[in-house]
């Protein structure tokens, strides 16, 4: 079995999808790696190192050459796949629903594509699952992102000249990012506040020291939610948690959402008359901004200035920490292929819990039940 690794093509994305380390692994499980000149480069990888693991490093279409499985970060350009083997599979972070025409193109090919961020939530996956170690990478980014555009500090400091007194940090959405941001803005000392409609997080909020803001009089979701994944939520429930939002921000000085909702665009979470009430000088982070956006007027890739306050909303933050964010996805890939790995056949071979989840095309059409659905 040959295994591709592509350089990632995609403006801004820095990230590779596999490291020496994953191609040592692959190699030890008999598989044949190739990767593309130059892959590493942005993630601090030099070919060399890839070569001293045990892969060939060529170009893009030697390495492609007969490869039954390339890796990405992103999806590549359909295009680009030519001379991968027939029915081969392509592993990679696909965005099924924002690129669906994509995903067609990959079918139209023959390729196997499976989507890694449809990984079901389940305890076996997590060690597979890329989104959620890449939203932890986010969530830490977001807050050092907010420190160094606020021109005060996060702690409290008791100086000979006076006393600098500690930001408040309001991080609105608590999965995986959102609590990796609350034990961030911790660590630098800020005091911290933190809101979720799902009432499963309230404690994890608490044994993180920061404080739970929630809607009492209308019902969220009760526990985790359906995998741990969040729905719409009715009009009554938006109504007052933009009370609620209103009450508290007009306090805070670093804002951080990070609220998602699978398949749909993000929820709405700040206006702009909101945005309004803050000090001049607050600064918010929003990593939903290139889901459409918690923060009304957040751009995807620019940092604004909003009645003062500075609206952050940078692209693909995970790729802001290539290196780690790049280890981490490179296991994730390394940690699923390597679990189904047959030895008999020398390739993988997905169960149906798993292999259902995440495959999109198959012999030339489209299967994925949430993409058809
Ligand atoms: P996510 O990225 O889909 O969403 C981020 C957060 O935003 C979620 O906590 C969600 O509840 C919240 N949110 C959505 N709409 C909101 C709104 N209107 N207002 C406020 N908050 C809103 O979620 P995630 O970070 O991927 O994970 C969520 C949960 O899933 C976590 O509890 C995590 O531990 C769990 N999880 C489990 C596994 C596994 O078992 N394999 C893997 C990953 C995550």
């Amino acid at each position: 079995m040959k295994i591709a690794v592509l350089k990632e093509t995609l403006a801004g994305e820095r990230r590779v999808s596999a490291t020496p380390e994953t191609v040592k692994k692959f190699v030890a499980l008999g598989a044949e790696v190739a990767v593309e000149q130059g892959a590493g480069e942005t993630a601090s990888i030099a070919d060399a190192d890839y070569a001293a693991a045990g892969a060939s490093v060529g170009a893009r279409a030697a390495t492609l050459k007969g490869a039954g499985i390339v890796l990405g970060v992103q999806g590549p350009d359909p295009a680009g796949l030519k001379g991968m083997a027939d029915g081969g599979w392509l592993v990679a972070g696909l965005n099924p629903f924002g690129e669906r025409a994509r995903v067609d193109q990959y079918a139209a090919l023959g390729v196997e594509a499976l989507a890694m961020e449809f990984m079901p939530r389940i305890t076996r996956a997590q060690s597979m699952d890329i989104l959620s170690s890449q939203a932890n990478l986010s969530g830490y980014k977001a807050v050092l992102d907010a420190a160094a555009e606020y021109g005060r500090a996060f702690p409290m400091m008791m100086t000979a000249a006076g006393t600098v007194s500690a930001a408040k940090c309001f991080v609105m959405g608590v999965g995986v990012a959102g609590l990796q941001a609350i034990a961030t803005a911790r660590r630098l000392g800020a005091q911290v506040s933190a809101t979720d409609v799902r009432s499963a997080t309230k404690e994890q909020i608490q044994s993180l020291g920061a404080k739970p803001i929630f809607v009492e009089n209308v019902a969220g979701i009760e526990g985790e939610g359906s995998g741990g994944y969040a729905t719409e939520m009715s009009p009554e429930y938006q109504k007052a948690q933009a009370e609620l939002v209103s009450g508290h921000i007009a306090r805070q000085d670093i804002v951080i959402t990070t609220a998602l909702i699978p398949g749909r665009p993000a929820p709405r979470l700040i206006s702009d008359a909101q945005v309004a009430t803050m000090r001049p000088g607050s600064v918010i982070v929003d990593l939903a901004v290139e889901q459409g956006g918690n923060v009304e007027g957040a751009v995807a890739g620019q940092v604004i200035e909003r009645h003062g306050v500075k609206i952050v909303g940078h692209r693909n933050v995970p790729s802001r920490l290539a290196a780690d964010a790049s280890a981490l996805f490179a296991r994730n890939l390394y940690n699923f292929l390597s679990a189904f790995w047959d030895k008999e056949q020398g390739r993988p071979v997905l169960d149906a819990e798993i292999g259902d989840a995440v495959r999109l095309t198959r012999d030339g059409k489209v299967v994925n039940e949430r993409l058809l659905g």
